[in-house]
């Protein structure tokens, strides 16, 4: 990132959105996604909420994925029609699935027996069938970050493939709720497509399971994951859509001409869209390391502490020769540091600092710990 006189100016430290950028993946999404008919992708907003982004995402006709109520309630507000919009979770309040009925969204993502009885109880009492579809754990593993796998049999997510038989026994009792689908999610920050491989042979699976038995369902949606290069986002600002869906198409079966296929992609529409900035406050001489002290925390980025996840750091004050630094943000933890061993341009205080593709599980995850102030953020390309 080039330093100018208007990016020295913005207070940091704060998320700088680069909106070009999104409109040129949104193209792309819209584009490999448009190539296969009856595929659909919804943007999963627990990735990054803010309005101006949806709004931009809205207009290339993407849906929503939401994950709580009040995410439902941002994306009507942004523009997603209520038939746009799956809500997904495995705590879903009370409170949420009222205000998901009145939206009248298009379906349910089910987590539990338990949750799909107390759907149908208040569907009843507004006088509505609610759709659902049930979020399956394939027992799939997605090789990445095990806070970030989610389709594996001892994590809290989705029905196993046990208790399916029970559910499907269930359901002529529950005459609020619609069985339209099957959903999963099996984790984050893929970028091997032999993953999504083993996903679809599994859903195919499953679909001939359920055909034997004479089910057959309208749609299938099979969640977001597909994974960002964060070592270079210049190089690769742009996810391979190309691949993920053509994985799809190739080793899904659909069990109709006519089954729609769902996507929610959250990471790869807005991770490398957003950066996150801050001023060096000090540099400290430890007696082997030196450390650059930023403006920013965890509590404005906390994906390297909460993950040990990797973000590209960069200096674009200074010009002179590399050093190495661990770079750490000012919070009473010892897990608020974004990088160790960092290579940068020699640093001093007051210069800024960029560190990249902060746009996905950025801004939402902000935090007021220790009471500092949420980030601020700008945007490019209005
Ligand atoms: C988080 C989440 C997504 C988005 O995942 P990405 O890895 O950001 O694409 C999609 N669906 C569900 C149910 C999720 O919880």
């Amino acid at each position: 990132m080039q330093l100018t006189e208007k990016i020295n100016a913005l207070q940091t430290p704060c998320y700088l959105y680069n909106l070009t950028l999104l409109r040129k993946t949104l193209q792309k999404v819209t584009e490999e996604a448009g190539r296969y008919p009856a595929f659909h992708v919804h943007y999963a907003i627990k990735a990054n909420a803010n309005p101006v982004l949806l709004k931009v995402i809205r207009e290339y006709g993407l849906g929503a994925d939401c994950v709580s109520g009040n995410e439902i309630k941002r994306a009507v507000e942004c523009g997603f029609p209520g038939n746009a919009i799956v809500y997904a979770g495995v705590g879903k309040s009370d409170e949420e699935i009222r205000t998901a009925l009145q939206e009248d969204i298009f379906c349910f993502n089910c987590e539990s027996l338990p949750e799909i009885r107390i759907i149908n109880e208040l569907a009843a009492q507004v006088n509505k069938k609610a759709h659902i579809a049930l979020r399956i754990n394939p027992n799939v593993d997605a090789h990445t970050h095990h806070y970030i796998t989610t389709g594996i049999e001892e994590n809290k997510f989705g029905i196993y493939l046990c208790d399916l038989d029970q559910v499907l026994a269930e359901l002529p009792s529950l005459p609020h709720v619609k069985l339209t689908g099957l959903h999963f999610h099996i984790g984050s920050q893929i970028t091997d497509m032999t993953v999504f491989r083993s996903l679809c042979l599994k859903a195919n699976e499953i679909q001939q399971y359920l055909k034997n038995r004479g089910i057959v369902l309208p749609h299938i949606n099979f969640g977001g994951g597909l994974g960002i290069d964060y070592n270079n986002p210049h190089a690769e600002p742009i996810a391979d859509f190309a691949s993920y869906f053509s994985t799809f198409a190739r080793h899904f079966d659909p069990t109709s001409p006519n089954q729609q296929v769902h996507f929610e992609l959250g990471r790869s529409v807005v991770a490398h869209c957003g950066d996150l900035l801050s001023r060096v406050l000090y540099v400290k001489e430890g007696k082997n390391k030196k450390f650059v002290i930023l403006d920013a925390g965890m509590n404005d980025l906390l994906r390297p502490a909460l993950y040990q996840a990797f973000h590209k750091i960069e200096n674009i004050s200074s010009r002179l020769p590399e050093e190495k630094y661990d770079v750490v943000g000012p919070i009473c933890e010892s897990s608020d540091c974004f990088g160790k061993d960092v290579t940068l341009t020699q640093t001093t205080r007051g210069d800024l600092i960029v560190i990249h593709s902060a746009g996905a599980y950025g801004e939402t995850m902000a935090s007021r710990y220790n009471l500092r102030n949420l980030p601020g953020y700008y945007f490019e390309g209005m």
